[in-house]
């Protein structure tokens, strides 16, 4: 956070100085909701939440160095009361926001959303920003209401890229955040079946992504999928001007994309002339090879949409290249590649949904090449009344794609077992298994070097807890 007193924090909130306080604590950390977040000059902000009470941990915090307490009750600890912790901490990030604007006008605020890939396009960004200047872009998937005001809050006053993850459930989701946090730079990744059964259809997802590039500025800039219909027509929603990316068509372009025997990608990055920053400074025209140590063509087109984004941020285009050699993703278990007694792991169980499958087995099947493939699946959560023919469809999916071994774990994941037994022969198998543990023990005796690996199931379906014992055991 900039510098700020309890005074100050009581002011943009409307809250009390309770516990003690006398006004003049000084903050001069980040904010963090859990105790063991906290060093000294930290905000602790207590959350009344589903398990813990946050309250309870104000001693902890305190002991922790924490400068300062933001709480819904008093307890004779320095704080500020306020009645809604939520809607202060927001307040709280709007407020920094804009102190840090106008203190650093270099400050370069990039907000992504999209159904699929948001955190690994962050992580991206992250990266490229973060060599050319100081950069706020935490590991995770911090994309809600209380993640991001707490992403904001990291600002310093050195920083000069804020890359915010946007996320979003339902219509209005997504400017409640952009109200708190206004982009320059909107990337719009892809509109696909995350959470369709809370939206209930894509137009409602398209409308509900669009909402970010409808918070830029006319001086800011849309960064928009050229190959994704839904999000491409996003562009008259737009009062910034556009500039769109793409592997067949688009302004900025990635050419000859492919994917060697470990399934890694790399493209040329193809510069057009004419393409300007956020400032106005012209972006070096011309090719830069891109290989990541990234798996999957979806993958690719991640990689893509950050470059696209951080040359409008102002990175040169040889530098952001050069960055990305070998790069992997910050943030753990999407299409994470893990390497163990000559078995390639695949851990994707960060979550799931029909398109981010569909992508990973594709990526797995070209593995196929060169590997005995192995798909360990678990269920899709939150695909809404059509739950089941989606999961049928991924199950007739792994035979045409041809993969080695299916596992299927747990019940509700059971009608891909069910689709690939009834799409027909093919040269693998498919078996059905109740639990994560007996996933566990059956790839412990079955996996062998040579094998590819995939591991990919909504994150409550528990599929990622496969790979630790896995490796251990390789
Ligand atoms: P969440 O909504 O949970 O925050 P997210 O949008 O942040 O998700 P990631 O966590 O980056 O997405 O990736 C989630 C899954 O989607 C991973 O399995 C990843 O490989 C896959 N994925 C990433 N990009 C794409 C894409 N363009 N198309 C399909 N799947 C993708
Ligand atoms: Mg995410």
């Amino acid at each position: 956070m900039l510098q700020t007193t309890a005074r100050e924090i009581a002011d943009l909130t409307g809250g009390a100085l309770v516990g003690g306080a006398t006004g003049d604590e000084i903050v001069t950390g980040t904010a963090a909701i859990d105790s063991r977040d906290v060093g000294p000059g930290d905000l602790f902000a207590a959350f009344d939440g589903e398990h813990v009470d946050g309250h309870d941990y104000l001693g902890a915090a305190r002991d922790a160095g924490a400068a300062l307490a933001l709480v819904a009750t008093d307890h004779d600890i320095p704080a500020v009361q306020v009645d809604d912790v939520r809607a202060a901490l927001s307040a709280l990030a709007r407020a920094q926001l804009t102190r840090a604007r106008r203190q650093n006008p270099q400050l370069v605020v990039l907000a992504v959303t999209g159904s699929a890939g948001k955190t690994g396009t962050k992580d991206l960004l992250g990266a490229i920003l973060g060599a050319s200047g100081p950069t706020v872009a935490p590991v995770g998937s911090l994309n809600n209401e209380l993640g991001l005001p707490l992403t904001v809050l990291r600002l310093s006053a050195e920083t000069r890229f804020l890359v915010l993850e946007m996320g979003a459930r339902g219509i209005g989701h997504i400017a409640q955040l952009t109200a708190i946090a206004r982009p320059d730079i909107a990337l719009v990744l892809n509109v696909g079946s995350a959470h369709l059964g809370e939206f209930g259809g894509v137009d409602a997802i398209a409308q509900a992504k669009g909402e970010l590039v409808e918070a830029l500025a006319p001086h800011g800039r849309a960064i928009l999928n050229a190959e994704d219909r839904l999000v491409a027509g996003m562009a008259p929603r737009s009062a910034a001007p556009v500039v769109t990316w793409g592997f067949t068509t688009g302004d900025v372009r990635g050419a000859g994309l492919r994917l060697d025997e470990q399934a890694r990608v790399s493209f040329s990055l193809e510069v057009p002339e004419g393409l300007t920053t956020l400032d106005g400074d012209a972006v070096s025209p011309g090719s830069f090879p891109v290989s990541p140590d990234l798996l999957g063509e979806h993958q690719a087109a991640n990689v893509l949409a950050a470059l696209t984004a951080a040359l409008v941020a102002g990175v040169e285009p040889a530098a952001a290249a050069a960055t990305l050699e070998g790069a992997t993703l910050a943030s753990a278990q999407r299409m994470q590649a893990l390497r163990a007694g000559g078995v390639l792991i695949i851990d994707d169980a960060y979550n799931a949904n029909p398109d981010s499958m569909k992508q990973a087995l594709k990526t797995l099947a070209h593995l196929g090449r060169s590997h005995r493939t192995v798909a360990v699946l678990g269920e899709m959560l939150e695909l809404g009344p059509d739950s089941v023919r989606l999961h049928d469809e991924i199950g007739r999916l792994v035979v045409r794609l041809n993969i080695g071994q299916l596992y299927v774990v747990g019940t509700g994941a059971a009608p891909i077992h069910h689709g690939a037994s009834l799409e027909g022969s093919f040269g693998g198998e498919s078996e059905h298994l109740d639990t994560v543990d007996e996933a566990i023990a059956v790839l412990e005796q079955t996996v062998r070097p040579g094998d590819a690996v995939l591991l990919k199931s909504s994150r409550d379906a528990e599929l990622r807890r496969i790979a630790g014992p896995l490796v251990e055991h390789l």
